[in-house]
């Protein structure tokens, strides 16, 4: 305590002094709150300047942990949309065979434009036989029925095993055939590469998400046998570098918290792009660096949110960083900041980048989504007294 201070408290009894002391002293972390003394601009920003494509959301079943639809009410989800002036919500969730077939039918074909899924592969075809092709297979059977791309889940990686009890991993010549069918289709292939750099860490003093790892414990991955980042990274850019005809996204944007390598794959790969969800504390640390890889790729940069259920008051900092020049604001709507107790500030992106980010490349890669709002812009016309046919 400063001698300010302690000259600002005399007037108080020596007692209340004391306990004071003694509540400070057992602060613990999570009880400690501070309150920014800085002033500094506000923005509401509750609905997005630009119509918006959400390229990375989770709308299916498989996530939820009871086997109930993430999204309860469409109808609700669709009013929600519209609110935040969010034109189409990319679902990942759509698996394959009878399950896909259940997304397709609650979301792309009950509202055309609003929804694309994408598919998955069942991995445990690997252990079978002509697994490779079987794989390429599914994905063209799924496109067949519907399905707008491929997402390939940190599982690959991660979790899944072959035969002979080895991990796969995305550079893994039997995905071969996969990802090139990816590219035959014309389809996007949006991989969740590996996970934030922390949960590689140990869980100790020094960990930046250690809050997060002590309420979900499950999250870290130190210890367990899996490949560390860098190994998960390269697997990543040789399968990118290996299938140029394919476009990949990298979900989470690979590595947000090394956007020079972020930059680096950007450079030598054009078939590759990356994808915002669930990165907005990573982005609004570093908001320079940030708005400058979006400078330099403003075409290969796709906006997402990565927030299930979708929440309104997720989306709103979201906007706010992309859309004001606004400073140190919080990155979510929870009272203690999720993924490490910092805060953002924003990259007041011009119109013509935001155009981009927001909707414009989600449409050129995605081309599902491009081809339906032009079907959708072709009835719109069409509808109007005087509309005319084209394009
Ligand atoms: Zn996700």
């Amino acid at each position: 305590m400063g001698p300010l201070t302690r000259r600002a408290l005399a007037p108080l009894g020596a007692g209340r002094r004391s306990l004071r002391r003694l509540r400070v002293a057992s602060l613990r972390l999570h009880g400690y709150e501070p309150r920014p003394m800085v002033r500094t601009a506000a923005t509401d920003v509750l609905r997005a300047r630009l119509p918006a494509v959400d390229a990375h959301n989770h709308l299916g079943r498989w996530l939820s942990g009871d086997g109930t639809w993430m999204i309860p009410d469409v109808g609700a989800c669709l009013a929600l949309m519209d609110e935040l002036n969010l034109e189409s919500v990319v679902n990942l969730d759509g698996r394959w065979g009878a399950e896909l077939e259940a997304n397709l039918d609650r979301y792309d074909r009950a509202h055309p434009g609003r929804f694309v899924t994408y598919c998955h592969v069942d991995w445990r075809l690997l252990s079978e036989r002509d697994g490779p092709e079987r794989l390429g297979a599914s994905l063209r059977a799924s496109v067949g029925a519907g399905a707008a791309g491929l997402k390939i889940w940190k599982d690959l990686g991660l979790e899944v095993r072959d035969r002979s009890g080895a991990l796969v991993l995305l550079d893994d010549p039997r995905l071969s055939p996969l990802l090139a069918t990816a590219g035959e289709l014309g389809v996007p292939v949006v991989v969740h590469v590996g996970d934030p750099c922390a949960f590689f860490e140990p869980v100790d003093r020094y960990n930046e998400r250690l809050e997060e790892l002590m309420i979900s414990p499950g999250l870290s991955l130190y210890g367990k046998p899996v490949p560390p980042m860098a190994r998960l990274l390269e697997a990543f850019e040789s399968a990118v570098g290996a299938h140029p005809a394919t476009t990949f996204i990298a979900a989470h944007m690979a590595i947000a918290e090394d956007l020079a390598w972020v930059g680096r794959a950007l450079a030598e790969h054009p078939n590759l792009a990356v994808d915002v969800g669930a990165r907005l504390a990573e982005m609004g640390r570093q908001p320079r660096a940030t708005r400058a890889l979006i400078e330099r790729f403003s075409d290969r940069v796709l906006f997402g949110a990565d927030v299930y259920p979708m929440r309104r008051g997720e989306y709103s900092p979201l906007f706010r960083f992309f859309e004001t020049d606004d400073e140190h604001f919080a990155y979510s709507s929870e009272p203690v900041p999720p993924q490490g107790r910092w805060s953002v500030s924003g990259i007041a992106l011009p119109e013509e980048l935001l155009a981009a980010v927001y909707r414009d490349n989600a449409r050129r890669l995605i081309p599902v989504l491009g081809a339906r709002s032009v079907v959708d812009l072709r009835a719109k016309r069409a509808a109007r007294p005087g509309g005319t046919q084209s394009p």
